[in-house]
């Protein structure tokens, strides 16, 4: 018997196990990343095949969706360069002066790959005992000698081995640089503009170990060693604006001397400006939103934080580029406790997204990722990039020393909103601006704690593992692509089941009297 169209419907209808994204939040009373599991689809593609590309704001799009937290012990240069050479963007912090501040976006704009741009300098009346002291401290002695002993200063020559390795030793303290350096005449130099390509080949025929960079006026602005060049890998999918400079953010407030801080940030070449708020719809950023696009129009705005729909709607209407979701979710974050207002992340990300979209405003989803897992949830919920803190937190490139707890190496990480945070010396910015709406608020009430995390080496390892992680969840759905992700989502055709408590129990390791979670 020949099969009506009817019956093929209902076949389908009845292959269609799980929920829709729509129905399982409207059934939920609010769901975290933890209550709901995404179903399997079908694989006709390798993980490899997989593409990250995404949608930042209106105007910036990047390869991975992966970005970095304005926090003080996450985002400053190091985190963001790293990050923009994984293909995310970090967002710089604004616990700090805003000349420091810009000082960390300007040494992202200007990184370039395998340059050293901030090299240990040298004058001419400095002694041999200072190359060895550097020695002993950083490994190496090939050190340029400018004549104001700083990056900058007018080149004079380079101090290496080969210079001070047969010196009598009772000589050393008194012998001045100037009088033993090999000097600018007997030097390679390159000038600023050497691609990294060049400069390894003219390493190759010098057979120098490191090569000074000066601009025309003879003064050293860099310098390239051979072993760097060696270990330097390329990062293809860096994010990079229209002039091959990695992409960077920074955040601030709303408040009026922000707008000086702005200015600064601009001068130096930021990309995107969050607004950085636990709760972004005010007055305060309607009217920064518009400020930012009369005044630097070529500079993209992310406005929030935002869980509504509501709230969404007048940050859009007010031009925003892009909007930050997530409120109470952090894992440092007390806000919900302390302030009973918040949302649970995966209602607030489904939520804002899918109302964003009608407007072509890219969301963030901000804050409660804890693993790969979580990162897919929330992209198959509508966001279209993740911010991290807790998950960046503890790598190389994160601010701050490692230090030992019970044989134990940690890094420091806290929340914005902590104590700690907010009573920090130069915390001129995001600690008051973020949490306190004016200065009258004599009485700090923390919404944020402060603790630590266990070292995970560095971005540039950590990171392309989870970018590995995403593409095979992606895989596992069927979705060759984020946008596709999203297709699936909003066609109804990507299942989802909640889960129970007990779900979630078997969903992670169970049984077992002892285990180790190496996760690469
Ligand atoms: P995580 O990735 O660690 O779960 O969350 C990081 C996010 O938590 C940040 O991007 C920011 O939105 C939020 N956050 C940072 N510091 C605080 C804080 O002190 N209190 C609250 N409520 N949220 C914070």
């Amino acid at each position: 018997m020949a099969l009506t169209n009817g019956d093929v419907m209902a076949d389908m209808e009845e292959l269609n196990d799980g929920l829709s994204a729509r129905t399982m939040i409207e059934s939920g009373n609010g769901l975290t990343y933890n209550d709901f599991i995404i179903l399997p689809g079908y694989i006709d593609f390798t993980p490899k095949e997989v593409d990250l590309s995404c949608q930042l704001t209106k105007k910036i799009w990047l390869k991975t969706p992966l970005v970095s937290s304005p926090m003080d012990t996450v985002t400053e240069a190091d985190m963001a360069i790293a990050l923009a050479l994984c293909g995310g963007i970090g967002i710089i912090h604004h616990n700090c002066l805003p000349e420091y501040q810009a000082n960390e976006v300007q040494k992202v704009k200007k990184y370039k790959h395998g340059f050293i741009r901030d090299p240990i300098v040298l004058g001419p009346n400095n002694t041999v005992l200072d190359v060895l002291d550097i020695k002993e401290k950083h490994g190496f002695c090939g050190i340029p000698i400018t004549e104001n002993g700083v990056l900058g200063g007018k080149l004079l020559g380079m101090v290496t081995s080969r210079d001070i390795d047969f010196l009598e030793t009772n000589n050393l303290k008194n012998t001045k640089l100037e009088n033993i350096m090999t000097k600018l005449g007997e030097l390679v130099t390159a000038p600023s503009e050497v691609t990294l390509s060049e400069a390894n080949s003219i390493l190759e025929k010098s057979k120098k170990g490191k090569l000074p960079i000066v601009n025309p006026d003879g003064n050293l602005v860099a310098l390239i060693a051979r072993t760097d060049l060696k270990k330097a890998k390329s990062y293809p999918i860096a994010s990079k604006d229209g002039n091959k400079q990695l992409l960077v953010g920074a955040a601030i407030g709303t408040r009026e001397e922000d707008k000086q801080r702005l200015a600064l940030l601009a001068q130096a070449g930021v990309d995107v400006i969050v607004l950085d708020s636990s709760q972004g719809n005010s007055i305060y950023q309607i009217n920064m939103i518009k400020h930012i696009k009369f005044t630097y129009p070529e500079i993209q705005v992310i406005a929030g934080n935002v869980v509504t729909r509501k709230q969404a709607k007048t940050l859009i209407d007010a031009g925003t580029d892009g909007l930050r979701v997530g409120m109470g979710s952090g894992s440092i974050c007390i806000t919900q406790e302390v302030m009973a207002v918040g949302r649970p992340q995966a209602t607030a990300v489904y939520k804002v997204a899918d109302y964003a979209r009608r407007f072509g405003v890219p969301i963030i989803a901000d804050g409660g990722i804890s693993s790969t897992g979580g990162i897919i949830k929330a992209l198959a919920l509508g966001a279209s990039a993740v911010m991290m803190g807790s998950m960046l937190a503890g790598t190389t490139e994160a601010p701050g020393e490692y230090f030992y707890a019970d044989g134990v190496r940690l890094k420091k990480y806290r929340g914005m909103g902590s104590i700690e945070a907010m009573t920090r010396k130069d915390a001129v910015g995001s600690a008051m601006s973020r949490y306190f709406h004016s200065e009258g608020d004599q009485l700090k009430v923390a919404q944020g704690v402060s603790g630590s995390i266990v070292d995970k080496g560095s971005v540039l390892t950590y990171v392309p593992y989870l970018i590995t992680g995403i593409k095979h969840g992606c895989q596992d759905i069927g979705a060759k692509s984020l946008s596709k992700l999203r297709e699936l989502m909003y066609s109804d055709e990507l299942r989802f089941e909640l889960r129970s408590h007990s779900a979630q129990q078997e969903g992670s390791v169970h049984s077992l009297f002892s285990y180790e979670k190496r996760l690469f």
